[in-house]
């Protein structure tokens, strides 16, 4: 039987079994909405309400419902190409070509690139690998930033590798034993992360590394009562025109401030969990994971270096139970 919400394999309620992290039954919920944007591509319907699930102990947030194989398939098709952004921008005004534009520049960037290299030289890593795979890597960009005898990238996307850098789209396909495994900006969108993170265990040799990386995205919440947003959101959801205004104005209070107004939202997009350090020690420590650096890279995202435990099964019952937040 599953013994900690790591185990949780329901994408609809996803806070049943406790925090995804830490398992703590500490929890909060808030009222939000799924966007029209996601809604609609990953399973054709209109927007909905959903809850934020805010765990007291490590601060993970994360939105109750998740997203199911099939669904994940059919948003994460084409990703990013023109169709894409020409739908995304019917219900998201802010996402235009140009910011587009500069998040895929961002993700090529140098920056990233020597944030990683210089996370890997802070926890003493290696300075030669073996065998490295990105693992969602897109072409292998940051796989530059490493020294290895062997690169490869997995990603379904089936994009063009880079020079010298191997590409799997197919899991079944994807062989084992990597002595350094990249996972950058992938486990926010992930619906169950402490089973992706059995999967990246299951690949790793034992006692390979693991470079985690997802974006830092903290605000404070809206005031006043959940019960008094939760009406007024309702009220919201069948007009897209005033969706997409009061989007705009919450998106850019959350980026530009820091904190949502009276009675806003954060909308349910790609992002499915939002992380703090305290949540990615607990969940790369009950993954059987050990973490050796934690905390915010030269290029501002939040980053651990963990190795797998040479005697320890990932992701067995005995390590999943010995939580520690
Ligand atoms: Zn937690």
């Amino acid at each position: 039987m599953p013994t900690s919400a790591a185990e949780n394999p329901y994408h609809l309620q996803r806070s049943a079994a406790g925090c995804l992290c830490c398992g703590s039954s500490n929890l909060q919920h808030e009222t939000q909405i799924v966007s029209g944007f996601l809604a609609a591509r990953a399973w054709g319907g209109p927007p909905q309400l959903t809850q934020l699930v805010c765990c007291a102990d490590c601060g993970l947030r994360f939105f109750e419902r998740g997203l199911s194989e099939s669904e994940v398939a059919r948003y994460y098709r084409s990703y990013r190409d023109a169709e894409y952004v020409r739908d995304r921008r019917r219900w998201e005004i802010f996402y235009t070509p140009t910011q587009h534009a500069a998040q895929v520049a961002w993700s090529h960037s140098a920056q990233r690139t020597e944030a990683l290299r210089a996370a890997l030289t802070g926890a003493d890593a290696p300075l030669r690998f073996a065998s490295a795979l990105d693992h969602g890597g897109d072409h292998g960009h940051m796989l530059t930033a490493v020294e290895a005898d062997r690169k490869a990238v997995f990603d379904p996307s089936a994009r063009a590798t880079l020079p010298g850098i191997d590409g799997y789209a197919d899991s079944h396909l994807l062989p084992g034993g990597w002595d350094l495994i990249l996972s950058c900006q992938v486990l926010e969108h992930v619906s169950v992360p402490a089973a992706y993170l059995r999967e990246i265990g299951t690949l790793l040799a034992d006692s390979g590394w693991l470079y985690l990386e997802v974006p830092v995205e903290q605000w404070r919440p809206a005031p006043g009562s959940d019960a008094l947003r939760a009406a007024w959101l309702k009220l919201l959801l069948p007009s897209r025109p005033l969706l997409m205004v009061a989007d705009l104005l919450c998106t850019a209070s959350r980026i530009k401030l820091g904190r949502l107004p009276p009675l806003g939202f954060v909308a349910m997009r790609e992002h499915l969990n939002y992380f703090t350090a305290a949540a990615l020690r607990a969940i790369l420590t009950n993954g059987g994971f050990t973490v050796h650096t934690c905390g915010i890279n030269r290029a501002g995202q939040l980053f651990a270096v963990a190795r797998k435990f040479a005697t320890v099964n990932a992701g067995s019952d005995k390590t999943l139970s010995t939580i520690t937040c």
